[in-house]
């Protein structure tokens, strides 16, 4: 089973995606922590998303699209990879339908966490005291919650067609949530 976890900035994504990972066996593929390690090793490519990613906006599709295509190809993630923070734009989910295509897989539920931005607001205010995130303050949150809205809302529309999408209350408590994707899952798994 592939799952996408779909939301704004500090919609728990990460947290649920952990949770997921655990319970099911998969693997969690973040792009946020690719691109944060890249940075972190200081690579050719850390040098070059940067000033992007601590601006708030998104990084070229085609640096994701590469950065991905490692993992869908490794027969050891096959059907057994939950994507946290990919597809962020429309380009990058009809890039990642023709990828699971040419490596015979596919997508079998999209988990969509809704918050508000005064949610969103308060967990990077949070989340900022403990993690040091570059991107993680008042001014950039916002930021990255317009670019939310700007380029990735599209795609909740692009996965209700294809009756995909389950929305999950992000403003519940992390256990309450846990038990909502918990059964979700097991809906699809039959
Ligand atoms: P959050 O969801 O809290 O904003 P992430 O760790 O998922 O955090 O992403 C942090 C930043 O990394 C984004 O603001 C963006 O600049 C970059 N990024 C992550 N995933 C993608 C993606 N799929 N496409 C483009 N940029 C991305």
């Amino acid at each position: 089973m592939n799952i996408i976890i779909f939301g704004p900035p500090g919609a728990g994504k990460g947290t649920q995606s952990k949770f997921i990972v655990n319970k099911f066996d998969l693997y969690q593929l973040s792009t946020g922590d690719l691109l944060r390690n890249e940075i972190k090793n200081k690579t050719q490519l850390g040098s070059e998303i940067s000033s992007i990613i601590n601006s708030g906006e998104l990084v070229s599709d085609k640096i994701v699209g590469n950065l991905i295509e490692k993992f869908v190809s490794n027969e050891a993630y096959k059907h057994k990879i939950i994507f946290d923070g990919y597809p962020r734009t429309l380009i990058q989910a009809k890039n990642l339908d023709d990828l699971l295509k040419k490596y015979k897989q596919k997508i079998d539920i999209v988990l969509k966490l809704s918050v508000s931005l005064e949610t969103v607001k308060k967990r990077i205010f949070e989340r900022q005291a403990q993690e040091k995130r570059a991107d993680d303050n008042e001014e950039i949150a916002i930021k990255r919650y317009k670019t939310y809205e700007k380029s990735s809302e599209p795609l909740i529309d692009y996965y209700k067609q294809s009756n995909l999408l389950k929305v999950v209350n992000g403003e519940a408590g992390i256990t309450e949530i846990n038990s909502e994707i918990s059964r979700l899952i097991d809906t699809i798994k039959g």
